[in-house]
């Protein structure tokens, strides 16, 4: 019996890269039905609202869904859908893997962080206001619940132990707020001490950001609150290669919902040029949820080769500043199709190979480095 899934193509570009991501699906030959909802601007089109409950209906049913993303139109017109979503369905953490693929794109080829954030409360929690009728002044409320901060970190040391990383690092401004900074550095180390075959530590934020600016290869898990978790998640995918092949996932109690970090690019909308991979890794993480662990496996490595390839890879792959040797871009769709033909043929068991080394004097030469 195929799966059901849930799948929410959004606006702008996300129409083509879920599209993408359909394509990469069905080359794995694992069973998904792909419930297709609306959910923003083509919603409020339809139902007059961005997030109608037929969507919420649909992810609450089939627990598991694959996200386009959503426009948000920046101060007055409706509430960010993807905050509403987040919200309405308590998806606490957000997970943002930002691994460089094929050392491609990056000044650190061994980038493996995975940013987890708390996704429901601080500074998102949309406690806000005017404070004077001519708006000069304005207020929001940071909320910061023990409750809150109690389940994301436990949630980092979970996913750290299941995904056998070796540290996680806490992340907060405790030495300026506080009441909030503090209240989620006291939830750290209380839920520290429970995982003490995990190594962890602290960084206050500022820092944190000059660290992983020098050296990201040190760091492994992060786990911070909401604002701090945008901004490093963002920060994270930049030192990865950009926002293009950056993935996410959204947990709840036994509830998932996985979307890509980037938003919906409308400068591009409509014409099949933007990067697939980051939906298509977002597959990925869905089809390891599942158990479908073969299969996200294929897909990951189908990827790596794509970019380390580098014969059909989209504009922002091909660029000079991305790469060394530079070649005309591939649309989006014929990227998608490259990933899905090569899912089927790759060898889950040889190393992989290093960017650009095939079709170089001496073949496609190997890097013990960039093994995973
Ligand atoms: P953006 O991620 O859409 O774009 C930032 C830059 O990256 C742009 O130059 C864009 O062209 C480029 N880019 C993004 N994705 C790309 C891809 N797959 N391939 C190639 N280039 C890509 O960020 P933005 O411009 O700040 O936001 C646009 C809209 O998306 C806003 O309305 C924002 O609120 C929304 N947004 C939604 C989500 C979500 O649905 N989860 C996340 C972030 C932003």
């Amino acid at each position: 019996m195929a799966r059901p899934v849930t799948l929410i193509p959004g606006d702008g570009i996300g129409p083509e890269v879920t599209q993408a991501a359909r394509t990469v699906a069905d080359a794995t030959g694992v069973a998904l039905a792909w419930e297709v909802v609306e959910a923003g601007e083509a919603a409020i089109k339809s139902s007059g609202t961005p997030l109608p409950e037929a969507a919420l209906e649909s992810v609450r049913r089939n627990r598991l869904a694959l996200k386009g993303p959503i426009t948000t139109p920046i101060g007055g017109g409706f509430r960010s859908v993807n905050v509403a979503l987040r919200q309405q369905l308590d998806l606490y953490a957000s997970v943002r893997p930002a691994r460089a693929i094929a050392g491609e794109g990056t000044r650190f080829p061994l980038v493996d962080l995975i940013v987890v954030r708390e996704a429901t409360e601080g500074l998102y929690a949309g406690v806000e206001h005017w404070v004077d009728r001519d708006h000069t002044a304005a207020e929001t409320v940071n909320v910061i619940t023990r409750k809150a901060s109690d389940r994301i970190v436990r949630f980092a040391f979970e996913l750290a132990k299941k995904q056998r990383r070796r540290r996680v690092t806490g992340v907060h401004k405790a030495n300026i707020m506080k009441t909030t900074g503090a209240l989620f550095q006291t939830a750290f180390q209380a839920i520290a001490k429970e995982y003490p075959t995990i190594p962890s530590d602290e960084r206050l934020i500022d820092n944190m950001c000059m660290q992983l600016a020098k050296k990201p290869e040190e760091y492994d898990v992060l786990v911070t609150t909401n604002l701090f978790g945008d901004i490093l998640s963002d920060l994270c995918a930049g030192l990865a290669g950009g926002l293009g092949i950056a993935p996410g996932g959204l947990y709840g109690d036994g509830l998932a919902v996985f979307e890509p970090v980037h938003g919906s690019a409308p400068k591009y909308a409509g014409q099949d040029k933007a990067n697939p991979v980051a939906e298509i890794l977002s597959l990925e993480m869905l089809l390891r949820h599942i158990g479908e662990t073969e299969a996200a496996d294929r897909v990951w490595r189908a990827v790596w080769e794509t970019v380390a390839e580098k014969k059909v890879v989209t504009y922002d792959l091909a660029l000079p500043g991305y790469t060394d040797r530079p070649v005309p871009p591939s649309s989006c769709s014929a990227m998608a199709k490259e990933i899905a033909r090569k899912v089927p043929l790759v060898d889950l068991a040889a190393p992989l190979p290093r960017a650009g080394s095939a079709g170089r004097p001496g073949g496609a030469a190997l890097d013990p480095a960039l093994e995973t």
